[in-house]
């Protein structure tokens, strides 16, 4: 028992330090990531079922290591935040995604919404505001064509500063959507509360409407809710055509999603 004791042990030390090596791998190599111009962003358009046209887009973030490797958002978005380069990197997204607002949408009659991931520690950045102002007016971007998704977990401690960030974000124009809405702590008096013109419906929910009738309810019960509170919608992760069809049975008509499009380079993409 002794000897298996051990063996474990050291199965599970090994283990530990592999993922502790590739973290610091990662942390490593994201320090010159930006400078070797290993980012690029991705977009996945959002339907309108009932026009069947492309009303917004989502930006997403895709990392080209050594112009060799894609390593997915998964395995390096929370050590950029956990060691603070997601402030440069974050800010280098915005600039990206304000230009490409700025190609998609000058001389368009309906905008294009572009939307951009922030992470709670972008916010607790005291700059935010002042990083946003300054790339505004570096790429001539309107504010009405960007959306800010953020995550519930942000409003949950009702933080005086966050608070203010986005009361301000929503003066100037920004449209600020709840992201994976119904996967977090949902206090649904943060409705009211803060500036939130759009709820996100997640994909856990949506990918649950073939065979699961409580992730059928819940998506109900978030749609029937957002009416209320005059929020718009966005149903994400959308894979199938039964998926989409019982989404716009229930009045939410914005989707995204593979069964559409997966995330695409700016060119690739069809307006
Ligand atoms: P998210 O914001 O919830 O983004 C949606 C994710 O679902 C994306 O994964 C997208 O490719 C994937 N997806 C879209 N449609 C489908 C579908 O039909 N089925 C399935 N199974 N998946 C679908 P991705 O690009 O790997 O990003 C993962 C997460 O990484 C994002 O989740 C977001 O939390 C984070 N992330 C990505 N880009 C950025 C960024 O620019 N900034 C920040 N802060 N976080 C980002
Ligand atoms: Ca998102
Ligand atoms: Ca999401
Ligand atoms: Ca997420």
């Amino acid at each position: 028992a002794k000897k298996h004791g051990r063996n474990n042990y050291q199965f599970y030390s090994s283990d530990l330090s592999q993922t502790t090596i590739e973290r610091i791998d990662i942390e490593r190599a994201l320090r010159t990531a930006l400078q070797n111009d290993e980012f690029l962003l991705h977009y996945q358009p959002q339907i309108d079922l009932k026009t069947e046209k492309i009303v917004g887009v989502e930006a997403l973030l895709r990392w080209n290591r050594n112009h060799s490797e894609m390593i997915p958002p998964n395995r390096f978005i929370g050590i950029a935040e956990d060691s603070g380069f997601i402030i440069e990197i974050g800010e280098w997204i915005m600039q990206t995604a304000f230009k490409d607002a700025v190609r998609w949408n000058t001389g368009r009659a309906q905008p294009i919404s572009v939307a951009i991931n922030l992470s709670s520690r972008q916010f607790i950045h005291n700059n935010l505001l002042n990083s946003i102002k300054h790339l505004l007016k570096k790429t001539h971007c309107n504010p009405a064509w960007i959306t800010l998704e953020i995550t519930e977990s942000l409003l949950l401690n009702d933080n005086l500063h966050i608070r203010k960030t986005l009361k301000s974000l929503d003066s100037l124009g920004f449209r600020i959507s709840l992201d994976d809405f119904g996967t977090g702590y949902s206090a649904l008096s943060y409705l009211n509360k803060f500036p939130v013109s759009e709820i996100k419906i997640d994909q856990s929910f949506v990918q649950g409407i073939a065979d699961n009738n409580d992730h059928r309810l819940i998506v109900q019960a978030i749609i029937s809710m957002a009416k209320s509170l005059g929020k718009e919608l966005v149903a994400e992760g959308v894979e199938t055509a039964e998926q989409a069809k019982y989404l716009l049975d229930c009045d939410c008509k914005v989707v995204q999603g593979f069964y559409f499009s997966k995330p695409k380079p700016f060119d690739e993409i069809d307006m």
